[in-house]
């Protein structure tokens, strides 16, 4: 089994059927970790890594980007739909849950850095996204899938 699992999150359907498909992948390990992290496009004084916290304790986080008017009410609407899917699939979730929001240059670049900065083990991803359905794959999925060393899961 995977210990430390990164499913980047961008609010769609397939990114949800993503983080059901991670906690698969790591067997119900309680010493497993599934990061869901979402990225957002940083403006010119953000750090690159703007926080990380625990999903039973997310209120600093939210509370803090919501004061500086980022990204507070995506992270709200990110752990609440992930609660519902950690209520959902209950069983399999005795895992540790994080949820970020990372601040880069471009959604590729900002979940390779989180790959690489955070012993990511393996990728599970939506082969699409929020963008309009054209084609298979979307550009996230392609830019992850050639920029990190880490298996890459794609799933619909
Ligand atoms: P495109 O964006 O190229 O128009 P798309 O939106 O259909 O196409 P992608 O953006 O590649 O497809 O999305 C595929 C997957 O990438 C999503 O299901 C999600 O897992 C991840 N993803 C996309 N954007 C982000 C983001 N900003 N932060 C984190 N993960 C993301
Ligand atoms: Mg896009
Ligand atoms: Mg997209």
């Amino acid at each position: 089994f995977f210990k430390n699992v990164l499913v980047p999150y961008d609010e769609s359907e397939h990114a949800l059927s993503a983080l059901h498909i991670a906690f698969g992948m790591v067997g119900g390990d309680p010493e497993a970790t599934i990061h869901v992290v979402t990225v957002v496009a940083a403006g010119p004084l953000a750090s690159p890594t703007l926080s990380s916290d625990a999903f039973d304790a997310p209120d600093n986080l939210s509370e803090e980007l919501e004061s500086d008017g980022i990204m507070g009410p995506a992270l709200h609407r990110m752990r609440t739909e992930i609660q519902h899917v950690v209520d959902d699939a209950r069983d399999d979730a005795s895992c540790q849950i994080v949820t970020s929001a990372a601040l880069s240059g471009s959604p590729v670049e900002g979940i390779a850095e989180y790959v690489d900065n955070h012993n990511i083990d393996l990728v599970v991803m939506g082969r699409r996204g929020l963008g309009a359905l054209r084609g298979m794959l979307g550009s996230v999925s392609f830019g992850v899938l050639r920029s990190v060393d880490v298996p890459v899961l794609t799933v619909k």
